[in-house]
């Protein structure tokens, strides 16, 4: 099992859609939800029970989530230092990176850092001065012996272009990712979709920019002998080339992928923090292996794409905060990238028969943090 292990509700960063958009969002209802909103602001359990917890599940992999992870670095070493889970992971904006020892630093089998693209497009969602930060963070952490997987791990809207940027995060002069995966802000906020322009910038920019981008990845392939570790891409042309159908959700959320919060109540996915209809269980006394599943409805279950889809997301399917017309964009922009996959297959396939690449060039971990549809 997977836990998201929510260390803060806290953030050293206002990143517009994140914090901006919360702000504009203070006065929507949340559609008959009860919401806890006085969560602890740092996690208030007894340690020894995620030991207690991962004892009974030998695989058991924790994510360090927050808010921002790394304003608890105490905790992360305490946790580190006592818990015996198969793999820590860390989802984090990286400003703090270099505060942590390279002895755990070095320990992490995957780090997610929040990266948009170049320094501009960083800087105008994240604040300026960010970029710069997390890039001379992640060299550091390089240079202290970090060999782990470092993936960049996008936030997309308008002012994106995705091939730009996604191209640009994979060969640049300052600090080149082999693995990158992006998430679309859509669908998580109330009120934002009259104000923002997301039909015209999702047809006409967006899902271009991922036809081109298909193509550049898989003529990487072919002059490179390698397969770039672009999740959305990875993660749809491995089902595509095993045959394989999901109707689950490819982030884990609800069934595989958990998060603990503060409190220590169990929720299907960090996003749904304090909905305590979607409380299943306490740390204190959870058998991670029995936990109640929670799976995605309508409109997801009656979708032609769903077995590849998988449901896109548990948070947005039951909370619909975007009108059904609306959200329909967003299911577009899954059919698109699925379809641009889907045709650039003959050639993945040949690419795989005359030994350029092997199929084991697809494999990830699975539910590490990446939601592959985006
Ligand atoms: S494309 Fe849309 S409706 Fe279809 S499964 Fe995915 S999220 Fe659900
Ligand atoms: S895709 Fe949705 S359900 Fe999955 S982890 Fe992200 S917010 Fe949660």
């Amino acid at each position: 099992m997977f836990f998201h292990v929510i260390l803060t509700t806290e953030c050293n960063l206002q990143c517009s859609y994140c914090f901006g958009e919360a702000l504009e969002d203070v006065d929507a209802d949340f559609q008959g939800f009860d919401v806890d909103y006085s969560l602890p602001k740092k996690i208030n359990y007894d340690i020894s029970l995620l030991d207690k917890l991962c004892r009974q599940d030998s695989d058991c992999i924790f994510t360090f989530y927050g808010g921002e992870p790394l304003l608890c670095i105490e905790e992360i070493k305490q946790i580190m230092d006592n818990v015996e889970a198969k793999y820590f992971l860390i989802q984090t904006n990286g400003l703090l990176l270099d505060h942590l020892e390279p002895e755990y630093v070095n320990r992490f089998h995957t780090i997610l850092v929040s990266i948009d693209g170049d320094e501009a497009l960083t800087d105008f969602y994240r604040g300026k001065g960010t970029f710069r930060k997390v890039i001379d963070n992640l060299k550091l952490i390089k240079r202290n012996g970090f060999g782990g997987e470092l993936i960049a791990r996008m936030t997309i809207m308008e002012q994106t272009d995705i091939c730009k940027q996604v191209t640009w995060l994979v060969d640049n002069e300052e600090f080149s990712f082999s693995s990158v995966h992006w998430q679309l802000n859509a669908g998580f906020w109330k009120n934002d979709f009259a104000r923002r322009d997301f039909k015209r910038w999702s047809e006409e920019n967006y899902n271009p920019g991922i036809r081109k981008l298909v193509k550049f990845w898989v003529d990487y392939m072919e002059e490179n002998r390698a397969v770039l570790r672009l999740y959305p891409f990875l993660g749809i042309s491995q089902s595509l080339l095993s045959c394989e159908k999901t109707s689950l959700l490819r982030c884990g959320g609800g069934w595989i992928n958990y998060a603990i919060q503060t409190d220590g109540h169990i929720v299907p996915c960090p996003t749904m923090w304090g909905m305590k209809d979607y409380y299943l269980g306490h740390i204190s006394n959870a058998d991670p292996l029995k936990l109640k599943k929670v799976f995605v409805g309508e409109p997801c279950t009656k979708c032609d794409v769903f077995h590849i889809c998988g449901g896109r997301c548990l948070y947005a399917n039951v909370t619909k905060r975007w009108a059904a017309e609306d959200y329909t964009l967003v299911c577009n922009t899954v059919r698109n990238l699925v379809d641009a996959v889907a045709k650039e297959l003959p050639r993945i396939r040949k690419s795989i028969e005359n030994g350029r690449i092997s199929l084991k060039n697809f494999e990830f971990m699975k539910y590490n943090g990446c939601e592959i549809i985006p």
